[in-house]
């Protein structure tokens, strides 16, 4: 099993702040890097913002936190973070803005090197076919917001190593996750369920069966669902729901999976859920 000790983390939007967050309280020593210095500073803010909290809580001191911040490097050049164990790429939900990119990685980083995708649907397979390390290749799915959420689910692309399996589970155990192992199929388990259920709930809008906040809330008060589907996909951000349901669409060429065209017009329309203050909801 390798031994990792600094980790890179691709794109620092709401996944991959909280990615680096979880990571640089394990011990880690982190890059955080994004082609948006503007995205760069919200997603270390926010990582501050969560270390205040605790702060004030009593969960961690003044010097803990510096000593955490003292381990994070950010960056907008990916040719300054590859020299690390273990990437974790979690930069926009596209198929080939990510492939572009494993390719890039495949040819900076060290050939010892893991990478690493946060993808809720695409092809681990896929990203491990545009390498020459496919062994290395894993899924790492974090869930939102992560420094919360228990889970990773860790996805075997058809060439990943057993070695490079065992060092995920071991990355994910000491940032205190809880892992299940799943194979490379689209949508793996959670957003296979997940997003089939909001695209339907997004469905009920568009024909008219009831309004965004009677939906919510009998899936809330009647199911005991924590969010409703229309505010957690407001929180997921449309454009990366409309994603998974195209790459679910793809990848089983059923019509079960077909994207309402509800979702489509929102996404065209600039409405991405809380990131962009308007989707289901109106946050301006
Ligand atoms: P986001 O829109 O908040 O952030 C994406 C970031 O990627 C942005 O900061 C953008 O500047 C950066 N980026 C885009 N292309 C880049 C490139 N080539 N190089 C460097 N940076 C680049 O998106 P997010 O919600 O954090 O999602 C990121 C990934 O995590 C996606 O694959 C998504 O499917 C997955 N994911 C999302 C959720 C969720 O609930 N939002 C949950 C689990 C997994």
């Amino acid at each position: 099993m390798a031994d990792i000790k600094q980790i890179a983390v691709i794109g620092a939007g709401q996944m991959g702040n909280g990615i680096a967050e979880v990571s640089l309280s394990a011990g880690y020593s982190v890059y955080l890097m994004d082609q948006s210095k503007d995205m760069l500073d919200r997603g270390v803010a926010k990582i501050e913002h969560n270390w205040n909290k605790l702060i004030s809580k009593g969960r961690i001191t003044e010097q803990e936190k510096s000593t955490k911040l003292a381990n994070l490097i950010t960056t907008t050049t990916l040719e300054a973070v590859c020299d690390v164990d273990l990437v974790i790429e979690a930069v926009v939900e596209s198929k080939q803005i990510k492939e572009e990119l494993f390719a890039r990685l495949d040819a900076l980083a060290p050939s010892a090197t893991i990478l690493a995708s946060n993808t809720s649907s695409l092809p681990i397979t896929a990203l491990a076919a545009v390498t020459n390390r496919a062994d290395r290749v894993i899924g790492m799915h974090f869930m939102n917001p992560v420094p919360v959420m228990k889970l990773v689910e860790v996805i075997r692309g058809l060439g990943t190593s057993d070695e490079t399996y065992q060092t995920v589970l071991e990355v994910s155990k000491k940032l205190g996750k809880k892992s299940v192992e799943v194979n490379d199929f689209p949508g793996f388990i959670s957003n296979r369920i997940l997003m089939p259920m909001i695209n339907e709930a997004i469905y009920a809008v568009y024909e008219g069966v009831a309004n965004a906040e009677a939906i919510d809330d009998v899936m809330k008060l009647g199911m005991n669902h924590p969010m409703g589907p229309l505010e957690l996909a407001d929180f997921i951000g449309l454009d990366t729901c409309l994603s998974i349901m195209e790459t679910l669409y793809e990848g089983f060429a059923d019509s079960k999976y077909r994207p309402c065209p509800l979702l489509k017009k929102y996404v065209s329309a600039g409405w991405l859920g809380r990131k962009s203050n308007r989707g289901f909801y109106d946050y301006r």
